[in-house]
């Protein structure tokens, strides 16, 4: 019985992201556990420099909490366009706004997606072709 209830609460920890945002990389940036150029942050998001850029500017935005994707099925909307809208204004600090700039979510992995915790890509300061490859 003891057992069975251990297993259970495990399985209901990491269904609810408990136990795979203490492995999250971008769960411990939002902590500041782990380094990262941060550019802006509020009560529920963050965005910073990506690592490997693929553009002159390139930005990921991320919420404060962990969500796995755009799978996920607790995804607030409010907080996805709170996210769009720093994504905006991240690009219109970065003065291309104007010029043009390309916000992208990679889900899964055939999209490309290699870190687990939902991010929105700003992109800019240079064409940026279409369609991406
Ligand atoms: P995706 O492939 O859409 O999941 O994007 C993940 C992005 O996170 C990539 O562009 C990586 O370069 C970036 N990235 C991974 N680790 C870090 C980190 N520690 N700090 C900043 N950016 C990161
Ligand atoms: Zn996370």
């Amino acid at each position: 019985m003891f057992p069975f209830t251990v297993k259970k609460l495990g399985i209901y920890a990491y269904k609810k992201g408990v136990m795979r945002m203490l492995g999250c990389i971008f769960c411990q940036i939002a902590a500041h556990q782990k380094p990262a150029t941060i550019v802006y942050e509020d009560d529920q998001c963050l965005a910073f420099q990506d690592i490997n850029p693929k553009a002159p500017v390139h930005m990921l935005v991320i919420p404060r909490k962990h969500v796995s994707s755009l799978n996920d099925e607790d995804l607030d909307k409010g907080l996805l366009g709170h996210l769009l809208v720093v994504a905006a204004r991240m690009a219109r600090e970065k003065g291309i706004d104007g010029s043009g700039f390309r916000t992208v979510i990679n889900t899964n992995a055939e999209a490309g997606q290699t870190v687990f915790h939902l991010h929105v890509h700003v992109l800019g300061g240079r064409i940026l072709r279409w369609p991406p490859g």
